[in-house]
């Protein structure tokens, strides 16, 4: 494979294959973290208001920038609408406060998080908002936010605001984005979702690229993330450490990381794996020479389990999502 980006649907934007994801960066490495992601190559960075470290991430993006390593347009920003933002009246003003935390006045790709409109909260009073209200006794406050509206709006920010240039969705099933589909004037260019060899979707990533629309997996290393926050990230075995993982990166002389995120890119998936260590980033990012053959494939094939990390009911959200 030599190429490694993807051209969204309506823009013809060069999305590159290999990004870099920004959950979980703490706050105080966030700036320097960035920085380093960029001279070591990275162009994409994946955020969200959800993270909480936006504009420390842009910090990193316009240091770079100031410096003269990259230019705006060689990088490629995507964040995302968080739940409690979907109402009409607060999408573009969202997004505004997004672009202001970046530092930057447009991103690449807008996404909304999840199909899941939770009651507004005032930035005033908490943001990053996550999943609770305030005040109401960790129960989850849904908020009537029709997903059409929602996405007139998103639609807006490409057309007329021109605060975004692509927009997409994340954590959509096959019937919500049928739904979307059906009255969006601007198709969504990406869905970005949970896909690694535990979970590889493989009818749902099959049908929604007949649909136009690109795949951005998220947690490519299956439960590493998830170690620290739910049950099932404890308890299975992680893909970094899987023994057949271990068989394929020793048969090529590479890392199970790597394994895990070519067999992304086999798939022209773009991949956005984390890490605040150098030697990691670098690893997770040379993966373009990589050749996995017919019997790499079958043994990640038969990892499947269908088992699921990031999911709202593991967090006790008493949402069945993906249910
Ligand atoms: P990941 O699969 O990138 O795993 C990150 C973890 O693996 C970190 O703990 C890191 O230290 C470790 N790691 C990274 N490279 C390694 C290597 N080569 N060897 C050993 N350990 C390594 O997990 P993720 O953070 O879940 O997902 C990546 C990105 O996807 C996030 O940063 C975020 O941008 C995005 N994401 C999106 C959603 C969503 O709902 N849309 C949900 C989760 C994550």
């Amino acid at each position: 494979m030599t190429t490694d980006y993807v051209e969204l649907n309506r823009t013809g934007d060069k999305m590159p294959l290999r990004g870099f994801g920004c959950w979980k960066i703490d706050k105080k490495d966030a700036e320097d973290t960035i920085y380093k992601a960029i001279k070591v190559g990275y162009r994409l960075f994946d955020g969200a208001c959800d993270y909480g470290n936006e504009a420390e991430c842009g910090r990193g993006i316009n240091k770079a920038i100031k410096e003269g390593l990259v230019k705006r347009e060689d990088l490629f920003v995507v964040t995302k609408l968080w739940n409690t933002f979907h109402g009409k009246e607060h999408v573009k003003s969202a997004c505004q406060r997004q672009l202001k935390d970046w530092g930057l006045d447009y991103f690449d790709l807008y996404l909304i998080h999840f199909p899941v409109p939770l009651k507004y909260v005032d930035p005033s009073v908490k943001y990053p908002p996550e999943w609770y209200v305030p005040g109401t006794n960790n129960t989850l406050s849904y908020e009537c936010s029709p997903m059409h509206e929602c996405w007139a709006e998103m639609e807006k920010l490409v057309v007329d605001t021109k605060l975004v240039r692509n927009i997409g969705i994340a954590n959509f099933n096959c019937q919500a984005i049928l739904d979307l589909l059906c009255y969006a004037k601007i198709k969504p260019a990406v869905l970005q979702i949970e896909l690694h060899p535990y979970l590889p979707q493989e009818n749902l990533v099959k049908w929604v690229k007949e649909q136009g629309i690109h795949i951005t997996a998220y947690s490519s290393f299956g439960p590493t993330s998830y170690v620290n926050l739910t049950e099932s990230g404890k308890s299975h075995p992680s893909l970094l450490e899987h023994e057949k993982v271990k068989q394929i990166a020793d048969k090529h002389s590479i890392s199970t990381g790597q394994v895990l995120l070519r067999w992304a890119l086999d798939r022209e998936i773009c991949v956005i794996p984390k890490s605040v260590h150098e030697e990691r980033m670098k690893g997770n990012f040379e993966i373009l020479n990589i050749k996995l053959d017919k019997e790499d494939n079958q043994l990640l094939d038969s990892l499947k389990s269908n088992q699921r990390f990031n999911d709202p009911m593991v967090y006790g959200f008493n949402l069945p999502l993906f249910e």
